[in-house]
């Protein structure tokens, strides 16, 4: 498959159609937002954000994007969908935020153009939304430093991933839009840790997020079954 065709067109519409109502915390995107400070303060104590260049791959709306701009890094933003970049753009200028920028370019484009060029790469929630996930992988590698980290978020894929992220989440807490997720997308940590060590990354660390549909609360974990995060460095 060439690089540039990595997209699946219908998952950016599913975004774009949803953009208007990114930065409303009780909206679709409740759970990024309930889930952000947590990944913040994981990506910030092991990466450092202050000072750095970081890089945040299928940025969406920018949840993640201009809340590391807030931590005083040099943050750019991409993703494919123009909406939500244009939400993006518009909530960092209202909040005043300005060292953070929004690309509408591939993942693979850019690697191309600044192989190396950032400290820390993100790539949150976006894997299981791509045909290719690896080839992202592989980007998120090349742009970064050497001796950079990178930090990935997916769905695990198991019988309870689909229980708690399809099941629990779409249909019957309604967290999700039904269709946000599809099975067969979701991506195991061995998988995931398979691609990023192709692509010459070495894991660090992994951790799972868990939520509690009583309390409606999110916390992290060291259960990886439905919701994970891994930390990769590139070597020195
Ligand atoms: N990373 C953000 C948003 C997650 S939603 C966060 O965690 O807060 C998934 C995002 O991935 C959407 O904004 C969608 O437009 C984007 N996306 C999906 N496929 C993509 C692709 N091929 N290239 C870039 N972005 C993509």
């Amino acid at each position: 498959m060439p690089a540039m065709n990595n997209v699946d067109a219908q998952e950016l519409a599913k975004f774009s159609e949803l953009a208007h109502r990114w930065w409303d915390p009780d909206s679709e995107f409740r759970p990024l937002h309930q889930i952000n400070p947590l990944r913040l303060e994981w990506i910030d104590e092991l990466a450092s954000l202050k000072g750095k260049r970081v890089l945040d791959v299928g940025c969406g709306g920018g949840i993640l994007a201009e809340a590391m701009a807030r931590r005083a890094a040099q943050v750019t933003g991409i993703d494919l969908a123009a909406r939500p970049l244009g939400v993006a753009r518009l909530h960092a200028l209202e909040a005043g935020v300005e060292n953070l920028e929004y690309r509408e370019v591939a993942t693979e484009a850019l690697a191309a153009e600044q192989p190396g060029a950032y400290d820390v790469v993100t790539c949150m929630e976006m894997l299981e939304h791509v045909p290719d996930p690896s080839a992202v992988v592989r980007a998120c590698a090349q742009l970064a430093r050497p001796g950079g980290w990178v930090f990935f978020s997916t769905l695990n894929r198991n019988p309870k991933s689909f229980l708690f992220a399809i099941v629990g989440a779409e249909y019957v807490l309604r967290l999700l839009p039904r269709g946000t997720h599809e099975y067969a997308k979701f991506i195991r940590p061995s998988e995931l840790a398979r691609w990023a060590r192709e692509a010459g990354l070495a894991t660090q660390a992994s951790r799972g997020m868990e939520y509690n549909p009583l309390t409606r609360r999110y916390w992290m974990s060291g259960d990886t079954s439905v919701n994970y995060l891994m930390a990769c460095r590139k070597p020195g």
